[in-house]
């Protein structure tokens, strides 16, 4: 079955086709400025060049046509007609308590996911615009959504609760959810697979270090704590998110600076994180790794802040497990940062970690990067999130 998976922000969608038989992306690409004036879509077939257009976008239901006329274009297009396309899979933020597994699309989950934007009311409602738009072009193709959220919810009370009055949970379901979920799924689950153990028997930590990171401890392949919270900025250091941080710190600054909690929360959002801690050099792992390299004093300060934070979250989650087996690095910056992973490994000795650096060096694939000797195995996987999301599709629909 060819799977289309939708990836709908406020202003941009990113899309794969994917054959579920091959597990190959036949095309992907993205829709950037959806509603703003300057709309690109970007399509990249699975062995043409990538083309880029600038063509008006006003809408979702606009950006969601273009990709199906992308696809089924004579020239460039994978498809011959969008009958060829079985199912579409949608990524969905934020399922709340109610989705602990993805589900066939209805007006009954529409309702749900919706009853969660507050949740995630930056996510949420894009994600529920382009699902709308799919049905309105595609109305007899099943869809799906696969929620960030689902994978997290096997956690035990004691790791989603907050130290908070309790009527706040009652009221407003304020506890830890966590994120990334599909991708802690994937790459624990690649990482068995690609030692030839059983799932079932394992103690896995995932280090998910992209734009947004977070750290999740899968104990007998279902999660039991991860580090982003309720919402996305809890937890490690980010590119530009302050993820833990005393509360306080909040009414301190608002009253120095004299802003308000909306000014406060963007400067932790955007400005924060080893963007802000490096004085503003950069929050891409790129520029930090050649000012390391160049002794930029900045660069050194963020980098082994960030670095120190994922071991402290590790150390953290060896005790949640009492043990690990297993420590995964994916996403942006866990696949493509050397520096970065022979840091995070400098701090653990006492899990008996011995790295091999010449297979830390290398990229793109799954791999492990410590020494045969090593007591505790550290791996490389590539994460692949859209192909998580295409095969939980076709489970559902088959
Ligand atoms: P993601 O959110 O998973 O796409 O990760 C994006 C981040 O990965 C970027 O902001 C960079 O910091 C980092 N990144 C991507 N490529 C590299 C690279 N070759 N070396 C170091 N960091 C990288």
């Amino acid at each position: 079955m060819k799977v289309l998976v939708i990836n709908c922000g406020s202003s941009s969608l990113k899309f794969q086709l994917i054959d579920s038989e091959s597990e190959k992306c036949l095309a992907k690409g993205l829709c950037e400025r959806i509603g703003i004036e300057g709309s690109m879509i970007t399509y990249a077939p699975e062995d043409g060049e990538k083309e880029k257009t600038v063509t008006p976008m006003p809408d979702h239901t606009e950006a969601i046509r273009l990709v199906l006329e992308a696809l089924t274009n004579q020239k460039t297009g994978v498809v011959g007609s969008l009958d060829e396309i079985g199912a579409v899979g949608h990524r969905i933020v934020h399922g709340g308590e109610k989705f602990a597994q993805s589900v066939v699309i209805d007006a009954e989950v529409l309702a749900a996911v919706e009853a969660c934007n507050d949740l995630a009311p930056l996510h949420n409602p894009a994600n529920l615009i382009g699902i709308d738009a799919c049905r309105k072009l595609m109305p007899n193709t099943p869809m799906v959504g696969v929620f960030d959220t689902a994978f997290h919810q096997t956690m035990p009370e004691e790791a989603y609760m907050y130290g908070l009055p309790y009527e706040y949970y009652q009221k407003y379901k304020i506890r830890r959810y966590g994120f990334h979920g599909t991708s802690h799924s994937y790459v624990s689950k690649r990482a068995a697979e690609v030692l030839g153990k059983p799932y079932e028997e394992l103690k896995i930590i995932v280090c998910h270090l992209g734009n947004g990171a977070s750290v999740s401890a899968v104990k007998g392949g279902k999660c039991v704590d991860t580090s982003m919270g309720l919402t996305p900025l809890e937890g490690l250091m980010m590119g530009t998110r302050s993820g833990d941080m005393d509360p306080a710190i909040i009414e301190f600054l608002a009253h120095k600076e004299g802003k308000g909690i909306d000014e406060i929360m963007a400067v932790l959002n955007k400005k924060s994180g080893v963007l802000g801690l490096s004085d503003n050099l950069s929050s891409d792992f790129r520029d930090l790794e050649d000012g390391y390299n160049a002794g930029d004093e900045n660069a050194i300060r963020a980098l082994k802040a960030y670095c120190y934070r994922v071991a402290k979250c590790i150390g953290s989650y060896v005790a949640a497990m009492n043990g690990v087996d297993v420590i995964c690095f994916t996403a942006g910056i866990g696949e493509n940062a050397p520096l970065v992973r022979t840091f995070v490994c400098s701090y653990l000795g006492y899990l008996g970690v011995e790295l091999d650096q010449a297979a830390n060096a290398k990229r793109g694939e799954d791999i492990a990067i410590t020494t045969p000797q090593s007591r505790t195995t550290v791996m490389v996987i590539p994460t692949n999130e859209e192909l998580a999301i295409a095969r939980e599709t076709v489970r559902l629909v088959k």
